[in-house]
């Protein structure tokens, strides 16, 4: 098993837990890249011989580091379309990469095709109708930029150089997602090249089934190509961040507790604990004149005097982590989702952290509900609707050498607050991918139920560079 043996060993030395045994790679390796020069495609197509080989085969992660047969810079939906079946006919894995942010790697693989997005990137809004179109290679910061001079948004999440394609297909949440729920919640169709090569708009009319799935079942479908987006009103928005010691975070955190009951859904909330730094945000989109009123009761909590408060504007907060977490660093994420921001999980947050490997790694806390809990459990494949936190342990180093260390904080830090956190998870903050997890974040009659679309739309597990349900 050449394939699954160099799959799983670049895995190992990453020190990650996939189930790479019944992967179904083949047994040979076919002349991929020569396949890949005749097959029509109008955009790029490189080897490992070319010289942006390199350049184009990283990913956002520094642990993962392969060696893809083609990387093919798809110009066009044909070109997706092609490199889908190039991939299906040569029997080799295919990664399909949008912003290639991926926490376990999905993006990138050893001898494959690496289908690359990010050419077909371009926004346009229809003001009048009130849509965005979206393309399936597009970041978040494309997304922002094109929306934000019309005062509308793309309800989604924050770091400027994440990919909009994996953040929708997972759920997509953020600032505003108190308010207008997560990015699927706004999402009206797609384009999907299908596992056949076929090339299906899907939405709720059309393929209900199917467009549920898509909803929170990542890239098990097929590759998106386009997404409509419904626009939604921001004329205005305004952070408050308070900057505390971890000292205090036991008296802020326990205040913090206390004042998120009965927020409105204009006010997000959520907090950033490391080492060295408590970071408390409040976020309001509401009207201009209740700001302060809205955002003071978070500026200050517990009766302890914050060392800093800044406040900044929705587009500087939807930046405002973009330099601290560039690409080429090395990454652990694992979250959950928290019913309550109570003592027992204050006192496993606090103790976590102080003994964090380095003053970079941290946990992040965000307030949900409001509009995310509008929407029934089972309307979507996304998980987690009725929580009131999301959180996210977030493992962040430089050398090789620190790996073993940094992972397991992660793994010990979340396993810590997996017991205190409901059922359900958010598939795209999960380092640690197996079968079980997967399984475990739909629940099973989440699973069984995109199992049936998966035996319907991609039979051969084409797609399986993701948090894979099984057909
Ligand atoms: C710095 C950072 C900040 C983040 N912030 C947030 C946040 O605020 N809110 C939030 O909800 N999540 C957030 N995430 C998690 C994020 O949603 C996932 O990492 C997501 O997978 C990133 O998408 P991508 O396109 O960049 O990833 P990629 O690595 O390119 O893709 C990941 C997977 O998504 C699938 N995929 C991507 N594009 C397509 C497509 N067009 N068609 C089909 N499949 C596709 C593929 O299966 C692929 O393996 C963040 C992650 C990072 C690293």
């Amino acid at each position: 098993m050449k394939l699954a043996e160099a799959f799983s060993n670049s895995l190992r030395a990453a020190t990650f837990r996939l189930d790479s045994d019944d992967l179904g790679f083949p047994m040979t390796v076919q002349p991929v890249l020569e396949l890949a020069r005749h097959a029509g495609i109008e955009g790029q197509v490189l080897g490992p011989d070319d010289g942006e080989y390199d350049q184009r085969r990283r990913v956002w992660n520094g642990l993962f580091d392969r060696r893809p047969a083609v990387i093919v810079r798809a110009a066009s939906s044909t070109d997706v379309q092609r490199a889908v079946t190039l991939a299906a006919d040569a029997e080799v894995p295919l990664a399909i990469r949008g912003g290639g942010h991926s926490f376990p790697g999905h993006s990138t693989c050893d001898d494959g095709v690496l289908l690359d997005l990010s050419r077909i990137a371009a926004v346009d809004v229809d003001i009048a109708e009130g849509t965005a179109r979206v393309g399936g290679g597009a970041l978040l910061g494309d997304v922002d930029a094109a929306t934000m001079p019309f005062d509308v948004v793309v309800p989604a999440g924050v770091v400027s150089h994440t990919g909009a394609g994996g953040l929708t297909l997972g759920g997509g949440m953020g600032w505003n997602s108190r308010r207008y729920g997560l990015t699927i919640d706004n999402l009206l169709a797609v384009d999907l090249a299908l596992a056949d090569g076929s090339l299906l708009t899907v939405d709720e009319a059309s393929e209900p089934e199917l467009f549920w799935a898509i909803r929170g079942g990542g890239g098990n479908f097929g590759v998106v190509t386009s997404f409509q987006f419904r626009t939604r009103p921001l004329p205005f928005g305004m952070a408050s961040t308070s900057f505390y010691s971890t000292e205090q975070a036991e008296s802020v955190l326990s205040s913090y507790a206390d004042r998120t009951a009965g927020t409105p859904r204009e006010l997000s909330t959520g907090f950033m604990l490391s080492r060295d730094t408590l970071r408390m945000k409040a976020v309001w989109y509401g009207p201009e004149d209740q700001t302060d009123s809205a955002l003071e009761p978070f500026a200050q909590l517990g009766g302890v005097a914050p060392n800093e408060t800044v406040r900044s504007t929705f587009w500087e907060l939807q930046r405002a982590s973009d330099l601290a977490l560039p690409w080429g660093r090395r990454y652990y994420a694992k979250g959950g989702f928290l019913p309550a921001i109570d003592p027992p999980a204050i006192e496993w947050l606090v103790q976590s952290v102080n003994r964090a490997p380095n003053l970079d790694c941290d946990v992040y806390v965000i307030q949900l509900g409001g509009a995310v809990a509008d929407v029934e459990e089972d309307a979507t494949a996304y998980t987690g609707r009725s929580a009131s936190f999301y959180w996210v342990v977030n493992g962040v180093w430089d050398h090789p050498d620190d790996d073993e260390r940094c992972l397991s904080w992660g793994r010990h830090t979340a396993e810590g607050l997996s017991k205190l956190s409901l059922a359900g998870n958010y598939i795209n903050e999960q380092s640690d991918v197996s079968q079980e997890a997967t399984r475990k974040a739909y629940g099973d009659r989440t699973y069984e139920r995109l199992v049936s679309v998966k035996r319907r739309f991609d039979p051969t597990n084409l797609f399986r560079l993701n948090q894979n349900i099984r057909p």
